[in-house]
C-alpha cells in the first residue's frame, strides 16, 4: 500500500513539474536528454531547428519561443552562449519573461557576465520568479556522463531544489553564495584552464620535437607535477586520447571563441578588482590571435597545439 503511494505521489510530482531547456549546443543538448532519461517532463527550445528536432525524437517536447516554454514550464535552465543570447532568451520580444508563471525556478548555466546576471536575476525576481547562475565544469564528455560541476549562486532556500534538478546532469553541485558567485568561480576556473591548456600544448609540442614518443610523454606528465586535466583528461595532441577532441580534428567540444569570451570576462572581473593577471592577460592574447584565423576559430580550444605544431 506505502508503496503504491508512494509511486502515485512521485507520478503526480512528475506530472506536476515540467522543465524548460533553452540552448541544446554541444553541453545542452547532452544535459537536456539526462534530464529526459530521469524521467522528467522537458520541453525544449533552440534557435537551431535541428538541435531541437533531435532532442524531439529523444522524447522532449518542442517550443517555437522561450515565451512559449516559459507559459509550460515549472523550471527553466538555460545554456547559450553569451551574455547576450542570455539576454535575448530572457527580455526579447518573445524571451521567457514575457510568460513566466510566478514561483518558476531560473536556472542559467551559461557563462556570462556576472553584472549581466544580476541584471537577470532583478528582472526574474520583478516578474516573481528565483534566479541562479550555475555556470559548469567538465566539458562535453562530463555533460554527456551527467558528471558535471555545477558552480551555483543565489538564494540559499532554494539550492536543494535547485540541486535537485542539477543532480541528474552532474555529479557535483555546491552553492557558492550569493548570485553572480557561480560565475565569479567559472571564470577563475576558465582563466586557469586556458593557462594550462597553452602550458600543456607548448610542452607536449617541444617534448615530440625532441623526439619522444606523444603518449609516453603525456603519460608520465600525468603522473608527474606537471599533470593537469589538460594533460590527462583533454590532451590536445591527436592520438593520445579517444574520445576527446583532438581526436577528432578538434570538432565539438569547448569552442576557441567561447574560451575568449571567458578570458575577456575574466579581464573585466581582474581590472574591476585591481587584480594583477599577468598570464590572464597573455593567454587572452593568445586565443585571440589564434581566434583571428578562420581555419582555427570554429574548433575546440585544444587546437592552440595545432597551431603551435604548424609554427
Ligand atoms: P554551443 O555554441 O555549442 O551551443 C549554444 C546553443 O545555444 C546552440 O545550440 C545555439 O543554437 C543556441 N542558441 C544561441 N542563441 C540562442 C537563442 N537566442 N535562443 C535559443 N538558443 C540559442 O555552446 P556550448 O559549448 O554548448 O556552450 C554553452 C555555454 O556553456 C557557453 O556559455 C559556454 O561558455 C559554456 N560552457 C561550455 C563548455 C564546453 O565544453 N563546450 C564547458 C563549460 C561551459
Amino acid at each position: 500500500m506505502a508503496v503504491c503511494l508512494n509511486r502515485l505521489f512521485s507520478l503526480s510530482a512528475r506530472s506536476m513539474s515540467t522543465v524548460g531547456f533553452v540552448g541544446l549546443g554541444n553541453m545542452g543538448g547532452y544535459m537536456a536528454k539526462n534530464l529526459v532519461k530521469a524521467g522528467k517532463d522537458v520541453v525544449v527550445y533552440d534557435v537551431n531547428d535541428a538541435s531541437v528536432q533531435d532532442l524531439k525524437s529523444s522524447g522532449a517536447g518542442a517550443c517555437s519561443t522561450p515565451s512559449e516554454l516559459a507559459g509550460r514550464s515549472d523550471v527553466i535552465v538555460t545554456m547559450v552562449p553569451s551574455s547576450p543570447h542570455v539576454q535575448e532568451v530572457f527580455t526579447g520580444s518573445e524571451g521567457l519573461l514575457k510568460s513566466l508563471k510566478p514561483g518558476t525556478l531560473c536556472i542559467d548555466s551559461s557563462t556570462i557576465d556576472p553584472a549581466v546576471s544580476k541584471d537577470i536575476d532583478s528582472a526574474v525576481r520583478a516578474a516573481g520568479g528565483h534566479f541562479y547562475d550555475a555556470p559548469v565544469s567538465g566539458g562535453v564528455v562530463a555533460a554527456e556522463k551527467g558528471i558535471l560541476t555545477f558552480m551555483v549562486g543565489g538564494d540559499a532556500d532554494k539550492f536543494d531544489q535547485v540541486k535537485s534538478y542539477l543532480d541528474h546532469m552532474g555529479a557535483n553541485v555546491i552553492h557558492c553564495g550569493a548570485n553572480g558567485n557561480g560565475l565569479v568561480v567559472k571564470l577563475c576556473n576558465n582563466m586557469m584552464l586556458a593557462i594550462s591548456m597553452i602550458g600543456a600544448a607548448e610542452t607536449l609540442n617541444m617534448g615530440v620535437r625532441m623526439g619522444m614518443e606523444k603518449k609516453l610523454l603525456s603519460d608520465i606528465l600525468g603522473k608527474s607535477t606537471a599533470r593537469c586535466w589538460s594533460i590527462d583528461t583533454y590532451n590536445p595532441v591527436p592520438g593520445v586520447m579517444e574520445g576527446v577532441p583532438a581526436s577528432r580534428d578538434y570538432e565539438g567540444g569547448f569552442g576557441a571563441t567561447l574560451m575568449l569570451k571567458d578570458l575577456g570576462l575574466a579581464e573585466l572581473m581582474a581590472d574591476g578588482s585591481d587584480s594583477p593577471i599577468v598570464l590572464g592577460k597573455m593567454a587572452k592574447n593568445i586565443y585571440d590571435e589564434l581566434c583571428q584565423d578562420e581555419k582555427f576559430a570554429p574548433k575546440d580550444f585544444g587546437v592552440i597545439f595545432k597551431k603551435l605544431n604548424e609554427q
